[in-house]
C-alpha cells in the first residue's frame, strides 16, 4: 500500500558568521533516513518524543512538506515524483487528520463549508443537491446527527470532540484510502479521546482505510495501532507487530519509553522499575556521531560510536541497535 524508502527532511539551519565565511552549511536533519512499509487496512503507529520527527514524517508523505531526499511508494507511483496535477489526484486518496480541530478549521466557515470544501475544489459534484447528500453523510458518518442541526454551526459552537468528528468528517469525504493522523487525539479531554479512537476504528473498517498514527503516548498506540515505528531523533529504532513490541521492547530507547507508561493498577506500577536516562535530546542540527541514543542510552557501549542499521532481528522485527541481533 504504502512504501517509505529512506525518507529525508533536512532544513537549513542558521550558521554564525564565521561559519558562512568559511561556507559551513549545517541543517535541522528533522527526518533522516526513515525507511518503513504499510500495508492496505493496517494502522502504523509512528510512537516518539516531541522533536522526533514523526509529524514532519506525516507531511513529507502527503508533500504538504517537501522531502529533501528519498521515495514515497504509494500504488506502485512515488509520489515524490508527481507533478503539481498527479497531487492534486494523490490528495484525493490521501488526507490528513491535525492535532488541533480548533487550528484547522477556519472559524469563518459553518460546518457545511467546511465539509464541503474537498468536493468544491475537485469539481467532484455538478449540483448542489449531490454536494448536500455528500456533506449530510459524511456528518452522519461521524456521529454527528442529525446532520442538519451541525450545518449552519460554527467551529465555535462545538465542543472540542465535536470540532474533531467534523474535521474527521473533511478528510473523509473524498473517500480517501489512506489517512496520516496526527496526534488526532492529544487536544482532546480524557472522556472523549476513546469515542474518538473507536470512531476512527470503526470508519477503518466500514471504508478499508489505512493508517499512519502519529501520537507520542504509547498506551494509545497500543489501543490503536497493529504496528508501532518509535523515532527517535529523525530515525526509527524499532518496528515491530504492537504487542510484541510493548511486551518485548527489544531497543533500550523502546525500554525507556514503556517502562515511563503509566500503570493503572498500582500493585502493578510498583512492581515496575522505570529506566531513567540523563540529559535532554540532543539537538537535531548537532547530532552525536555513531548512535543517536548513544549520549543518553544506559546500555551503551563503545561499539556504538558506530552508527548502527536499522536490521530485521527476527521475522517482522526490526532494530536499530547494536546490541540487537537476531
Ligand atoms: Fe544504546 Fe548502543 Fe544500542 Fe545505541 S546502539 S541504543 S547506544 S546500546
Amino acid at each position: 500500500m504504502l512504501e517509505v524508502k529512506d525518507l529525508r527532511v533536512w532544513f537549513p539551519a542558521r550558521t554564525s558568521f564565521w561559519q558562512s565565511l568559511k561556507g559551513v552549511s549545517r541543517y535541522v536533519k528533522a527526518v533522516d533516513g526513515v525507511s518503513f512499509t504499510i500495508k492496505r487496512g493496517e494502522v502504523l503507529a509512528l510512537v516518539g518524543e516531541s522533536g522526533s520527527g514523526k509529524t514532519t514524517t506525516g507531511k513529507a508523505i502527503l508533500r504538504l512538506i517537501e522531502p529533501t531526499s528519498g521515495e514515497v511508494w504509494f500504488e506502485g507511483v512515488n509520489v515524490l515524483s508527481l507533478n503539481k496535477k498527479e497531487l492534486k489526484e494523490f490528495r484525493r486518496k490521501a488526507q490528513i487528520i491535525f492535532q488541533d480541530p480548533f487550528e484547522s478549521l477556519d472559524p469563518r466557515m459553518t460546518i457545511y463549508d467546511i465539509v464541503a470544501e474537498p468536493l468544491k475544489v475537485n469539481k467532484v459534484y455538478g449540483s448542489a443537491d449531490e454536494e448536500y447528500d455528500a456533506v449530510a453523510k459524511a456528518l452522519e458518518d461521524v456521529r454527528l446527527v442529525p446532520p442538519e442541526d451541525f450545518m449552519t454551526r460554527f467551529p465555535h459552537e462545538l465542543s472540542g470532540g465535536q470540532r474533531q468528528r467534523v474535521a474527521i468528517a473533511r478528510a473523509l469525504i473524498l473517500r480517501p484510502k489512506f489517512i496520516v493522523a496526527d496526534e488526532p487525539v492529544s487536544m482532546l479531554d480524557a472522556s472523549i479521546r476513546t469515542q474518538i479512537l473507536e470512531l476512527m476504528e470503526d470508519l477503518r473498517k466500514e471504508y478499508g482505510l489505512t493508517y499512519l498514527f502519529i501520537t507520542h503516548d504509547l498506551a494509545q498506540a497500543r489501543y490503536t495501532s497493529d504496528r508501532i515505528a518509535v523515532m527517535y531523533l529523525g530515525r526509527i529504532m524499532e518496528i515491530g507487530p504492537t504487542e510484541e513490541v510493548v511486551s518485548n521492547p527489544l531497543h533500550p530507547y523502546t525500554k525507556v519509553l514503556i517502562s515511563h507508561v503509566p500503570i493503572p493498577d498500582p500493585k502493578l506500577a510498583k512492581s515496575r522499575k522505570k529506566i531513567d536516562v540523563p540529559g535532554e535530546t540532543p539537538s537535531p542540527i548537532d547530532l552525536p556521531p555513531g548512535c543517536r541514543f548513544y549520549p543518553r542510552c544506559p546500555f551503551a557501549r563503545e561499539v556504538c560510536k558506530e552508527e548502527p542499521q536499522l536490521i530485521e532481528v527476527e521475522p517482522g522485527r526490526w532494530v536499530s541497535c547494536h546490541l540487537v541481533r537476531s
